[in-house]
This record gives structure tokens, sequence and C-alpha cells, in this order.
């Protein structure tokens, strides 16, 4: 069975990606990183840095690879990992309001769509 995320369009994808790209290089401290946010797999601080996964999601969705050089499985993956992380960022009011219109709950709900996921 195919993945149902092949169905979407590549700009679309790249176009929801961006969102939490943006989101995560905001909420960044870069002061607290030796390497300008670049993960390095081989310096230990990496490996224990409270940005890990920011950083981590940061390197390996980088806007220049393009998204249709990536497979579904990837992608899927990586979404998860966003819409995981813009989630954590909402407060209990946003996940109670039914039709918030704020910029992380609609970026979710379009995530969750193309994800497949429904709430
Ligand atoms: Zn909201």
């Amino acid at each position: 069975m195919t993945d149902p995320i092949l169905s979407v369009d590549p700009a679309t994808l790249a176009d929801l990606l961006a969102y939490p790209r943006r989101k995560m290089r905001d909420n960044m401290d870069v002061r607290f990183c030796p390497h300008a946010t670049f993960y390095n797999p081989v310096d230990d601080r990496c490996l224990y840095c409270h940005q890990d996964m920011e950083c981590k999601w940061l390197n390996h969705n980088d806007e220049l690879v393009a998204i249709e050089h990536k497979d579904a499985k990837d992608i899927r993956r990586e979404l998860v990992k966003a819409v995981d992380y813009v989630e954590a960022q909402l407060t209990a009011a946003h996940l109670n309001r039914r039709a918030c219109n704020c910029d992380n709950c609609v970026w979710l709900s379009k995530a969750r769509q193309v994800l497949g996921l429904s709430r």
C-alpha cells in the first residue's frame, strides 16, 4: 500500500514544513549552541543538548533538501514530530476551543489532514 501522503502535492508539503521550521528556529536559543544550530553527531554536547529535538529536526528538514527526494516514511515521521512540537506549545485553552483560528491550530488541522489523523 502506498502512503496517501504521496498523493499530496510536494509544494503543499514543503509549505506545511515551513511553519514548524520557522517556529523552531525562533524558539531555539543559539547562545547555548557551539555549532550555530548545525547538529554535530560527534559532539557530546549535541547528544545531551536540551534543544536536540528542534536541532535534529531543523537539520533534517532544511529547506534546501527538496521534498521530492524524500520518501513517504521520512516525510510522515518528520511531520508527526512537528505536530507533536506545535501541540506542545499550545495552552489548554486552545485544545478546548472547538474551532480556534490561531496560527498553531490552523496549521495543526492542516497537518493532521495531510497525515490522515483526526481527533
Ligand atoms: Zn489556537
